[in-house]
């Protein structure tokens, strides 16, 4: 091994969901919204001028977290943009876990969290969830340098009331907590109100899934002036631009269609609720998801030769090959047309 190859940091790094190539395909594996963005992002695309690319983008992101902070109704000082709510956590940890106590999250939750302990040298302990896979508050009542959760969580779709979020701020006043609110639009309620009570709390939330721009990567966190101008500094201490003008623009357009959010997200809700029910029927048992995915198992089928034989179909689901999750399949919620699909190869699957 020569001496540079040492100095090479070692990492182990997540591992998104597979992006298959082709058109006739189902995807239901990467939580991505079936309908496409508001048709206010196509005009304002079709309206785009390639000389705004030729300057630098706005550093501030001002024309996007202005469109936020009219839309949530909280000032421009405590929104902060970043490429995907990804972007926005990693600047999170770096920000504010910097402490010699272990920050905690839940053992069953998004699988970047340790990754972006490892990566920044956080030192953290997971914290077991209840038989049925709920997050207990009374569990974070310990020392620790920072608490991160996502709600609902992931893989399990479980959302943990707005009291209990409290609960947990309530006991740490010495901590940031972060609520990654990822799917929290598909029937959650957010913690937002939250934010001018404790200063110590952070809300991220994307455009990802309710906002149907995964490809757009955009994210985005609410919180005191403290939170948000602490992750500023980081963010000029790491790269000024973030956000590219495309992003800014047609991220600002999106938000200002409250009716098409409001609609596509009905949609969605009114399609996970009727999968539960056929789900049930074929013997499959999941949590209770309010997210834009349903977390299930079935007793008499082994998850991985479903997930393979699923694949031949050209139907993706997302299976992970760890101890407990390797019984259960996270199916993203896709459109009613996708979802028959799925059920019919289901029914023959399961001879039924
Ligand atoms: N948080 C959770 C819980 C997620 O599942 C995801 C999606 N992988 C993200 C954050 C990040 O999403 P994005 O970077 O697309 O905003």
């Amino acid at each position: 091994m020569s001496v540079w190859e040492k100095y090479i940091r070692q990492v182990e790094p997540y591992v998104p969901g597979e992006q298959p190539a082709g058109k006739n395909l189902i995807k239901l594996n990467t939580n991505e919204n079936p309908y496409p963005p508001s048709p206010k992002v196509e005009e304002a695309l079709k309206n785009m001028d390639p000389e705004a690319f030729r300057k630098y983008p706005d550093p501030a992101s001002s024309v996007l977290t202005g469109a936020l902070a009219r839309c949530y109704g909280v000032d421009p000082s405590q929104v902060f943009v970043g490429v995907g709510s990804d972007d926005v956590l990693a600047m999170a940890f770096m920000t504010f876990f910097n402490g010699e106590h272990p920050i905690l999250f839940p053992d069953i939750t998004y699988s970047f969290y340790p990754v972006w302990a490892g990566l920044f040298g956080v030192p953290y302990e997971t914290v077991p969830l209840d038989g049925e896979f709920r997050i207990r508050p009374e569990d974070y009542r310990r020392q620790n340098g920072g608490i991160i959760f996502p709600n609902p969580n992931a893989p399990t779709g479980l959302f943990l009331p707005l009291d209990q979020v409290e609960e947990i701020l309530k006991n740490n006043p010495d901590s940031v907590v972060i609520v990654d609110e990822a799917y929290v639009d598909f029937g959650g309620t957010s913690a937002l109100p939250l934010i001018d009570q404790y200063e110590n709390l952070l809300v991220v939330q994307t455009f990802s899934k309710s906002r149907s721009m995964a490809g757009m990567r955009i994210g985005y966190a609410f919180g005191s002036r403290k939170l948000i101008s602490a992750m500023e500094n980081v963010k000029y201490s790491y790269n000024s631009y973030t956000m590219n003008q495309a992003a800014l623009c047609l991220g600002a357009a999106a938000v200002e269609d409250t009716a098409y959010f409001r609609d596509t997200l009905g949609r969605i809700i009114r399609t996970r609720e009727e999968t539960k029910v056929w789900l049930k029927e074929l013997g499959f048992s999941f949590p209770d998801s309010m997210a834009n995915f349903i977390f299930a198992s079935h007793e008499k089928a082994d998850a991985e030769e479903l997930y393979q034989a699923l694949k031949k179909e050209r139907i993706y689901v997302r299976y992970f090959k760890k101890p407990v999750l390797d019984r259960y399949l996270r199916i993203t919620i896709g459109t009613d047309q996708e979802m028959a699909a799925l059920h019919d190869f289901l029914k023959r699957y399961l001879g039924r």
